[in-house]
């Protein structure tokens, strides 16, 4: 898995979603324009190099409809060489989705579909301000195998406004019971200023319970946690995802896309009309030009996610060794306190250490 991966920005959505922070627009009359920029863009880059991946993500990616998203393939197989095995995933949402638009999607190169599902419960749903409700996203994930698509995956939410461990359960054993192949569980993140925050959000004790109830109930249905926020039945895991983690390359395309070319890590400036109009070269934005040290951060950071955990002898070679040292320390409180385990090659976060992983890398860095 040494090939680069793509992603690819398609940053429209119907509605903006009441918590959402992801750059994205509604305005839908700009996506034929937008997708003749995406594909000058990537045309640009051509390499003929080899990607193994490619990830549609947004934004709604389903509202650019399978005619474009096989445009964009079709620059893509112009450009790069699309390994046999390609992963293809699109996002979609659960809205005006059914088997002949899945077909489409699978028709045009689609193999993975990551379904933005949050939660079987309407009133959630509602005051989160989605578009769909549980009867809808069922619905998708039921036309989404009918239209033979098998590597689907579900987006969950923990923590939203008047959740209750219960409703909670209900959702996560409601899509257990669809035989999806993958699943998401993030925790609600809200801004300072957000009207969510003056409902009834659950509190931290309440996140925590929901969290290791969601480990615990899809370990034992065949769904294994492989990252802080994500579970995948056995070959199942995202491979496009784990470049991110492993610090793998992987081309960004699209405005506010991110990439990183092995060296450095970059963007392309969140602007759709600027976008449309000038080459994206003149957009993108270099973010950091990694130093060694950056680099030991970065495994130190990306591993404690991963079940896998921080391997001593790789840690040893990015020079890091005052985080041994202080690993040494910090190791026996987080076992005791059932936060980690630890073999002679490394350790790594247990689902109860993976809720705190934030301030336990805080300690190691
Ligand atoms: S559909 Fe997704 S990207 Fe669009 S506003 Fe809602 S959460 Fe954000």
């Amino acid at each position: 898995m040494n090939e680069p991966g793509v992603y690819i920005h398609l940053p429209f959505c119907a509605k903006r979603c009441a918590y959402c922070d992801f750059f994205s627009s509604t305005r839908l009359e700009d996506i034929d324009a937008y997708t003749e920029a995406l594909c000058r863009q990537i045309k640009e880059s051509a390499s003929k190099e080899t990607v193994d991946t490619v990830y549609f993500g947004g934004g709604t990616p389903s509202l650019l409809g399978a005619g474009r998203i096989k445009k964009i393939l079709g620059a893509l197989k112009e450009s790069f060489s699309l390994s046999e095995d390609c992963e293809i995933t699109a996002e979609v949402n659960p809205t005006g989705q059914d088997e002949k638009t899945l077909s489409a999607l699978k028709e045009a190169g689609v193999n993975r579909l990551s379904v933005g599902v949050q939660s079987l419960d309407d009133r959630e749903l509602k005051l989160i301000g989605r578009l769909h409700d549980a009867r809808m996203a069922l619905k998708t994930i039921a036309a989404a195998k009918t239209a033979g698509i098998e590597r689907i995956s579900a987006d969950l939410i923990y923590g939203l406004p008047s959740q209750t461990i219960r409703s909670f359960r209900a959702s996560l054993d409601g899509l257990i019971e669809t035989g999806v192949s993958h699943l998401s569980c993030y925790c609600l993140t809200l801004k300072e200023d957000s009207p969510l925050k003056k409902l009834d959000l659950p509190d931290e004790d309440e996140q925590r319970k929901m969290y290791l109830d969601c480990c615990e109930r899809l370990e034992a249905a065949g769904i294994r946690q492989y990252e802080v926020s994500n579970f995948a039945r056995p070959g199942q895991e995202s491979r496009h995802n784990l470049k991110y983690w492993t610090g793998k390359r992987y081309f960004g395309f699209g405005a506010g896309a991110h990439g990183f070319d092995g060296k450095e890590r970059y963007y392309i400036k969140p602007d759709i009309d600027a976008f449309i109009s000038r080459p994206a070269r003149e957009l993108k934005i270099t973010e950091e030009t990694p130093g060694e040290n950056d680099r030991l951060e970065e495994y130190i950071i990306f591993s404690l996610r991963l079940r896998s955990g921080i391997k001593y002898k790789k840690l040893a070679s990015l020079g890091g060794e005052k985080t041994l040292e202080k690993t040494g320390v910090l190791l026996p409180e987080l076992k005791r306190a059932g936060l980690a385990g630890e073999d002679e090659e490394g350790f790594w976060l247990t689902p109860e250490g993976m809720f705190v992983s934030n301030s336990v890398i805080a300690r190691l860095i």
